[in-house]
């Protein structure tokens, strides 16, 4: 019996000297040890900006840092050769690996086209604003820099839907592109502004057929290129989503096995929007638990107001454990992102216990929890903002917890606002296994739970160490088990 852990393995601000292709190959055992079962890398392509692009601006998919393009042969992450020797280790070590696939948009095209447009209404993509009008744009790509290997397809305006910028005459705005395949948006989930199908840069066209063929083909080179064993799907909101069943099927069908697939679909409220998507998309893929993320960061804001015996209420995970990935935080939610929502400090051990230690979901850890980050940039009022996150000193155990001893029955115990507990069961297959969680955001908490009478007479200590007094089970498998005021215990049996 193996607990799923994934780890984003990158944040927005990773530093690029540090080689993370590099640094994912040192720490592959590491991980193994640590519990991960699979890792979640950047998009490993060739974006705007060559070796600074965190890679979600993405250029050349069928460029793993090997040709000289957009000023550098190397992504920010490393060369090709470094990325294949990551995957590997990461392989060796019995850790998956979960490929950032971009499949929204591309950016930084080699060659301007004249093209037919017409702008639509930011705020209602659905509302024309201009009449058809001829501009220039960037449309077509050629990579010349990779001389048509692996691919000779070219990207013209053919392949795409839209564009946010007009080069000549000079005019920024949101352009819909007519091509032979309509006019108009793509049918995507997010009826946001209208329709958003359009997110950024040059939106893709996902009904010419061309298209679909070129990125099957990808996927297929992508896959003998280096063997990965899952998907982390881009901005699927924008995203067609009978293309992206498509493309699943096909990677599933030509390989003839499965992939883990996970889609960020960045929805704060509103479980009934996932739960649409997962019906649409029906077993293909689990989705992110964006409104569990949002209910942690408003603990973490709120303190000892926020009630905690609902921190639950209206998430993915609470609604579809099977198919949701719990998080505490990632590279659009870190300080300075655009989605900025980062948990405060004093409730991530309390988070990371509310995705670790329970039964439902399969949780990510962030990188910066494991090993910490500095990085500086502008705030929104245009000043530099210095960042530091520290490395949780408590997450190497909770996950080591998870690894060893998250097993059996789980008992719940959100019975108080400001108090909640629950208990794992443990097995007996797995000597030491189960353990009681109690945390508060107030003063310090008490809570009689039932563990189980196979604990019975045995002494749990905190396996966190916050309290040094013992605790032992009574016959009946059941014991109070205590925190400290606004922090968080987890009993261990002892000798375990
Ligand atoms: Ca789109």
């Amino acid at each position: 019996m193996t607990n799923q852990l994934l780890i984003q393995y990158f944040h927005w601000y990773y530093n690029e000297n540090e080689q993370l292709w590099e640094k994912t190959a040192k720490e592959a055992v590491n991980l193994s040890t640590l519990g991960v079962t699979g890792a979640w890398l950047p998009p490993a392509y060739k974006a705007t900006s060559g070796g600074y692009s965190v890679g979600y601006d993405c250029y050349d998919l069928f460029d793993l840092g090997e040709f000289d393009q957009k000023g550098s042969i190397p992504t920010k992450y490393g060369p090709k050769a470094a990325y294949l020797k990551a995957v590997k280790a990461l392989k060796d070590a019995g850790v998956s690996t979960i490929t950032d696939m971009v499949f929204n948009h591309k950016a930084g095209a080699d060659e301007l086209e004249t093209i037919k447009v017409r702008k639509v209404d930011p705020d209602n993509r659905l509302e024309f604003i201009s009449d058809v009008m001829d501009i220039q744009a960037w449309t077509k790509f050629t990579f010349p820099g990779r001389k048509g290997l692996y691919s000779d397809f070219v990207w013209d305006h053919q392949c795409f839907s839209g564009i946010d910028r007009s080069e000549n005459p000079p005019e920024d705005g949101i352009f819909s592109i007519q091509n032979e395949y309509g006019e108009g948006w793509e049918e995507v989930p997010s009826t946001e502004y209208g329709n958003y199908d359009y997110l950024m840069f040059n939106d893709i066209e996902f009904r010419n057929p061309a298209v679909r063929e070129e990125l099957k083909r990808w996927g297929e080179w992508y896959y003998k290129t280096c063997g990965m064993d899952g998907f982390r799907l881009d901005a699927v909101k924008h995203i067609s989503a009978d293309f992206l069943n498509e493309w699943l099927d096909h990677m599933k069908s030509t390989f003839e096995r499965e992939f883990f697939v996970v889609a960020e679909n960045w929805i704060i409220d509103g479980v009934e929007e996932l739960d649409a998507y997962l019906q649409r998309t029906d077993g293909r893929m689990q989705l992110f638990d964006s409104i569990l993320h949002h209910n942690l960061y408003l603990a973490g804001k709120e303190g000892e107001d926020y009630d905690l015996s609902k921190i639950f209420e209206g998430t993915l995970v609470a609604y579809h454990p099977e198919l949701s990935v719990t998080f505490v935080d990632n590279h659009d939610s870190q300080p300075l992102q655009a989605l900025e929502s980062y948990v405060d400090f004093w409730f991530r051990p309390m988070a990371y216990a509310l995705i670790l230690l329970r039964e439902q979901g399969i949780p990510c850890l962030f990188y910066p929890d494991l090993y910490g980050c500095k990085y500086t940039d502008k705030n929104d009022e245009g000043e530099d903002v210095e960042v530091e996150l520290v490395a949780l000193e408590e997450l190497p155990v909770l996950c080591q917890i998870r690894k060893e001893r998250a097993f059996g029955l789980q008992r719940d115990y959100f019975d108080y606002p400001s108090c909640i507990g629950w208990t794992r069961e443990g097995t007996d297959e797995i000597p030491g296994s189960g353990f009681a969680v109690v945390m508060s955001n107030s003063n310090e908490g008490f809570k009689d739970m039932e563990i189980g009478v196979r604990h019975a007479g045995q002494v749990f200590i905190d396996a966190l160490g916050r309290i040094t007094d013992e605790v032992v089970i009574n016959k009946e498998g059941w014991a109070q088990f205590a925190c400290i005021a606004g922090n968080i215990s987890v009993w261990v049996r002892k000798e375990g």
